[in-house]
């Protein structure tokens, strides 16, 4: 069977992705640097510079989907090691990589991990100051649930983004990036974990993401004001932002 191409509903949806994510989660790192040749980590610095989180202790930040901690210790490394953040991933092997990382980068103490769905967030109204999360929404079966969610938790003034991948808008780099995506990927994920085909689910999972004008007006409808995005590499990624005003 290849995950990507049978129809599947919210609940086969959820359970095909935590297969993929528990096969993947000890060489998640890895395979995130070799299959986007590092670009991942250029995207994330760039969010973590938009999202500019202020040098004062008290500000929290939710890192949903936040798998193995990467947005999460970058955020807090930019503060200074001020912010406090909350990752939040919906799958305990992501989240165990996550915690041992924290413990070798000695940022234990400015993270929580929780195990939790992004379509139902277990924290009360208006808790965080900023919600992100990066390569995950897309996982998400219900992604409108999971944008309500990030709305509520937020407080008034609170920032949402999202970085994801998108549509590519050169008419090159598109040709060469879906060959990349449908070849080299799977492959890539094969020689590394010894099996492609949760790789050929992620590509067919980027392939269905609504583009960039479409996914904003999802954010701007779960009730999020000044919705932008700014694209990368060409639109292989875009980063949108929200505030709950
Ligand atoms: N944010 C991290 C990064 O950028 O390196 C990890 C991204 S990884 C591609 C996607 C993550 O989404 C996985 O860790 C997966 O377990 C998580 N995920 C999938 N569905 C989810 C859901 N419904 N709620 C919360 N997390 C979910």
């Amino acid at each position: 069977t290849s995950y990507g191409f049978r129809r599947v509903g919210a609940g086969d949806k959820q359970s095909l992705v935590n297969d993929v994510f528990h096969k993947v989660a000890n060489r998640y790192d890895l395979m995130n640097d070799l299959m986007s040749g590092g670009l991942h980590r250029l995207w994330k610095d760039a969010m973590v510079a938009w999202l500019n989180p202020p040098k004062r202790a008290g500000w929290k930040v939710l890192d949903v989907a936040g798998g193995t901690g990467d947005v999460a210790f970058r955020i807090i490394e930019a503060s200074h090691r001020h912010a406090h953040a909350t990752v939040l991933d919906i799958n305990g092997s992501m989240l165990e990589v996550g915690r041992d990382r924290a413990e070798k980068k000695n940022l234990s103490e400015y993270t929580d991990f929780v195990e939790a769905n992004a379509e139902a967030l277990p924290f009360e109204d208006d808790t965080f100051d900023a919600y992100t999360i990066a390569f995950g929404i897309r996982n998400v079966p219900r992604i409108d649930v999971a944008l309500s969610e990030a709305f509520r938790v937020l407080k008034r003034g609170g920032r949402f983004l999202c970085l994801e991948f998108s549509e590519v808008d050169m008419p090159l780099l598109d040709k060469a990036y879906e060959a990349w995506s449908f070849n080299a990927i799977p492959k890539i994920g094969k020689a590394v974990t010894g099996d492609g085909e949760p790789y050929s689910y992620l590509v067919e999972s980027i392939r269905k993401f609504p583009n960039q004008q479409n996914f904003a007006s999802m954010i701007t409808r779960a009730g999020f004001d000044r919705v932008t995005y700014r694209n990368y590499s060409g639109g292989i990624a875009a980063l949108h932002s929200g505030w709950k005003l």
